[in-house]
């Protein structure tokens, strides 16, 4: 399983400055690739998801893609109407996101809503339904279960629900080859810790061998040790991350959803402390770089 990073910002597309760099962990918001056997998965579709397009442009292929949005906040979705391969007759996305329950009686797809909503012809000059990739939306209830059977492997899908304002899933991924072991990559996005540790993330995150979790705000700024708290927003920490792998038993603990106030430096410096803290416990820590790449 190839996974590669094309977003780790949180909330808003950073931009690297002269007096604020960026350029290490990147500025592009949440979109991760993940290759597995004949299948390609998009999690996400952030500002970063048009740099994957780019690349998949590069070859000359019709694409059959399956895509699981965690949810629709716009620096979720905000790179779609720049992903070039939706503008190719031919290309083929199955696009998955979760069915919101805090709009009831809404029949229909939330994700393609959204997608459709940021399109609009005041805002955007292509409307969805004029990008001529054929498109197919389906929504995702709470600990689904989707399978895509392939020759040699195959990949499953779940999700769950994490805590967030207005919802988010949560996705594990699984790959599936006869004869070895399972390789587990665990999307957790936009989630913020309960009291104790989540059972869906312990679902979702159940050795795993990489967790990407929400490490928005050190554990003093979620406090408010300094200024205001940020309870109640949706985000968490590396301490709460590091339980959480500790419980499920994950070996590489990835931070994502950098706050656009940190730049490289505070990146890095919350990823030594993040290291510390786990000295002892055999996982692995990691802030999520713009343009990773890991295989498991
Ligand atoms: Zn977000
Ligand atoms: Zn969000």
């Amino acid at each position: 399983m190839k996974i590669k990073i094309w977003g780790t910002r949180g909330s808003i597309p950073t931009p690297s400055n002269s007096s604020f760099v960026t350029t290490r962990y990147g500025g592009d918001t949440t979109c991760v690739s993940i290759d597995s056997g004949e299948h390609r998965i998009i999690l996400d579709g952030g500002t970063g998801l048009r740099l994957l397009g780019l690349e998949m442009m590069k070859e000359n292929r019709p694409w059959d893609c399956h895509f699981f949005f965690s949810h629709v906040h716009w620096d979720h979705i905000q790179g779609f109407p720049f992903f070039l391969p939706s503008f190719t007759p031919g290309n083929r996305f199955t696009l998955y996101g979760p069915r919101l329950m805090s709009l009831p009686g809404f029949v229909g797809s939330i994700l393609e809503k959204a997608l459709r909503g940021q399109q609009e012809d005041l805002n955007f000059p292509v409307q969805l339904k004029d990008m001529p990739a054929e498109m197919i939306f389906k929504d995702l209830d709470d600990r689904s279960v989707i399978t895509l059977p392939g020759k040699k492997s195959s990949v499953k899908i779940l999700s769950a629900a994490l805590n967030h304002p207005g919802g988010c899933y949560g996705y594990r991924i699984e790959e599936h080859v006869p004869g070895e072991r399972t390789k587990v990559f665990t999307f957790a996005t936009d989630t913020e810790h309960l009291k104790t540790v989540h059972p869906n993330l312990q679902f979702l995150a159940k050795d795993a061998d990489v967790l990407l979790y929400d490490g928005q705000y050190t554990p003093e700024e979620y406090e408010g040790i300094n200024g205001m708290d940020h309870k109640g927003w949706g985000h968490s920490t590396y301490e709460w991350g590091l339980k959480e792998a500790q419980a499920a038993g994950v070996k590489l603990l990835l931070l994502h959803h950098h706050d656009p106030l940190h730049d490289d430096d505070k990146v890095a410096e919350i990823e030594a402390a993040a290291r510390a803290l786990a000295q002892g416990t055999g996982i692995e820590v990691e802030a999520g770089a713009q343009m990773r790449e890991i295989e498991i």
